[in-house]
């Protein structure tokens, strides 16, 4: 059996006991874009936020690009976030390997290439690429200025984060 099959037996049993108090519209305070790596799957808490206060916004290597822009957007601008943090984390799979060598393995094995993506978005340094996501986060007109943008890295072995400055 699949784990995405047990995921949906598992789900008829646990629905049984669903707390629908958190099935009004959405109301986030803060939105949160950070790694899709499972270790920071449990941010919220470590932050000691309410899931019902928080947009996750999560893709592969905490990258500010147009889909994660899209989201802020809708996250400030309709849903009401007033604050942004942007948490990437040491250790991430993106500093073990660099776009052109992905790129050149992929274009061997598959003996295509494709136009999208047309970055991966690998990375060396946990601080730097942060400070660049903010950067790029804080430049776009339809971020307003009132609403704070900052950055950290989670320590995937402390539980800890450091802010970017
Ligand atoms: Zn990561």
């Amino acid at each position: 059996m699949s784990l995405i099959d047990e995921a949906l037996s598992a789900n008829a049993v646990i629905a049984e006991d669903y707390d629908a108090s958190h099935s009004g519209p959405p109301a986030p305070r803060i939105a949160i874009v950070t790694c899709a790596d499972p270790r920071l799957s449990g941010i919220t808490r470590m932050l000691g936020l309410d899931d019902a206060d928080v947009d996750m916004i999560r893709n592969v290597g905490t990258v500010i690009d147009d889909d994660s822009v899209r989201s802020l957007v809708i996250s400030t601008q309709v849903l009401g976030s007033r604050e942004i943090m942007i948490i990437n984390h040491n250790e991430c799979g993106m500093t073990t390997f660099a776009d052109a060598e992905l790129e050149e393995r992929l274009r061997r094995e598959t003996g295509v290439s494709p136009i999208a993506p047309a970055r991966f978005y690998s990375f060396t340094d946990a601080e730097q690429n942060t400070r660049e996501q903010v950067q790029k986060a804080r430049s776009h007109p339809w971020i307003s200025p009132d609403v704070p943008i900052r950055g950290f890295v989670f320590d995937v072995h402390t539980g800890r984060l450091s802010e970017v400055l």
